[in-house]
């Protein structure tokens, strides 16, 4: 398998992101490389997040740490450089998955042309909200400020060139969808 490969995941969450990096982790040997965040730490993060106050964000901002970073609600989200950087010459890994907004993968496609963006879309909003609610990792009132959002979210993630993944979230769709995700994957990388 070709080494270095880039995968950008985008898409609103709670559509399964973190579902699908973890099996392409476990699969292929992908590593997730670290986010700094100001928002607060939530019970289904992975071990990958650094968790800092908006002040440090934006020292770090101002130190160049970031490959990419970006602002959804009132929160700082940034890829950390240098992890970013070590993670790609690692010998036992064959490439990076990011979960990233719109523009963070903008951002990313510019510097490196050959990453690859997949985006995934709830195939009903509905199960979306639901999934959000039921998955209890974060308060109601944060759910609600992100259901507000979600249309003028999707919309804005269309706008992206990339592939396209319309998903359910039901266990025997998430195969058909982690199938979906190796295809475009490996289409020309194989
Ligand atoms: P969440 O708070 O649900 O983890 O993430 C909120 C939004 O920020 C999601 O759309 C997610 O894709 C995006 N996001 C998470 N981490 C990063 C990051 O490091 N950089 C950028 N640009 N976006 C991120």
């Amino acid at each position: 398998m070709e080494k270095g490969l880039i995968i950008c995941f985008t898409g609103p969450s709670g559509v399964g992101k973190t579902f699908y990096a973890k099996r392409l982790i476990e699969k292929y040997n992908f590593i997730l490389p670290t986010i700094v965040t100001t928002r607060l730490k939530r019970t289904d993060d992975g071990e990958n997040y650094m968790y800092v106050s908006e002040e440090l964000f934006l020292q770090m901002l101002k130190n160049g740490s970031f490959v990419e970073w970006d602002k959804y609600l009132d929160c700082y989200y940034g890829t950390l450089l240098n992890n970013f950087n070590e993670s790609l010459t690692l010998k036992n890994v064959n490439g990076l998955i990011l979960d990233l907004t719109p523009s963070g993968c903008n951002k990313i496609k510019e510097i490196y042309p050959l990453a690859k963006i997949i985006t995934i879309l709830p195939d009903d909003s509905n199960w979306l909200i639901k999934r959000l609610i039921s998955r209890n990792s974060q308060p109601l009132e944060e759910i609600e400020r992100r259901t507000a959002i979600l249309e003028e979210y999707i919309s804005e993630v269309k706008k992206l060139e990339c592939d396209f993944i319309y998903a359910n979230y039901s266990e025997n769709s998430w195969d058909k969808t982690f199938k979906e995700i190796e295809r475009i994957i490996f289409k020309t990388a194989k």
